[in-house]
């Protein structure tokens, strides 16, 4: 089963003198499990296939399916959008993006009351979640006291507190060296096979591919799908 179907993505920014075409028919199939690479230089079109698959910015034309509903068709998209992005994607960004004045298990437990989830299950949730991705010892400091590491993988527990079918990730590593960067890469994977995650990184980091089940590029708004003999061997 797809956690992600983009068809035929086509996203033309500006009005007819100052056209841009920033994605032409991008399709890209993502399992459920699968942890995918994005690849390509800057201004390529990769943040806008990231934006309109995670249901922000609406392609011009083309079809997004998330596990399974069709949520997006052309401009028009689902009427509940809002909550169902909430509910079904989480989003890391290049900077973690931790409120500041909360402790690491509160940054983690917000996500969930605001989901309606009770206070108390979120924080049991929430200390699990850190348990999990190796920094529990880490759930009442701000995060000003954590390291860049620490800091991506509380926003990685944030973004995977409400079991979303699909993660988006636009550059979570380029803050980090290479070791740090790596071992996120690791925990998108693992996230992605243990709980069944589609996965999406957009990444320059290519120290850490072979972390990847697939790898597609985007050059000039054009995505392809790496050849396999060049993907990592299971
Ligand atoms: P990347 O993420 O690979 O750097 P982008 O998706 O940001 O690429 O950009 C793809 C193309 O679309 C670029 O030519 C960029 O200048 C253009 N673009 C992106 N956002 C806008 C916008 N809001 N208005 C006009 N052009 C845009
Ligand atoms: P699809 O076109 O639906 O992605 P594929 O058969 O191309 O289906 O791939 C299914 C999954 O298995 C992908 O995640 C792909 O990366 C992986 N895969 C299949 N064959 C290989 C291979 N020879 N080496 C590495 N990965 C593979």
């Amino acid at each position: 089963d797809n956690a992600i179907e983009a068809d035929e993505l086509t996203k033309i920014y500006g009005s007819d003198n100052t056209k841009v075409v920033a994605m032409r028919d991008a399709t890209m199939h993502v399992k459920q499990g699968e942890v995918v690479a994005l690849l390509g230089p800057s201004g390529s079109g990769k943040s806008t296939f990231l934006t309109a698959v995670g249901l922000i910015t609406p392609p011009t034309s083309g079809r997004i399916t998330i596990k399974g509903k069709l949520v997006q068709d052309g401009e028009t998209s689902y009427a509940n959008l809002r909550s169902f992005r909430r509910k079904n994607i989480g989003f890391i960004f290049q900077k973690s993006n931790l409120i500041p004045f909360l402790s690491a298990v509160e940054n983690i437990q917000i996500a969930m009351e605001l989901n309606g989830e009770s206070k108390r299950a979120a924080r049991s949730r929430a200390i699990e979640l850190m348990d999990y991705l190796g920094v529990a010892d880490r759930a009442d400091n701000l995060p000003s006291m954590l390291s860049g590491g620490q800091q991506q993988r509380i926003a990685v527990a944030r973004a995977i507190a409400n079991r979303p079918s699909v993660i988006l990730a636009d550059e979570p590593t380029a803050a980090l060296d290479g070791h740090r960067g790596r071992q996120v890469m690791e925990l998108f994977a693992k996230v992605a096979h243990e709980q069944g995650t589609g996965v999406i990184v957009v990444t320059h980091d290519h120290r850490a591919l072979d972390v990847f089940d697939t790898i597609y590029e985007m050059e000039d708004g054009l995505m392809r799908k790496r050849p396999l003999e060049t993907q990592k061997k299971h």
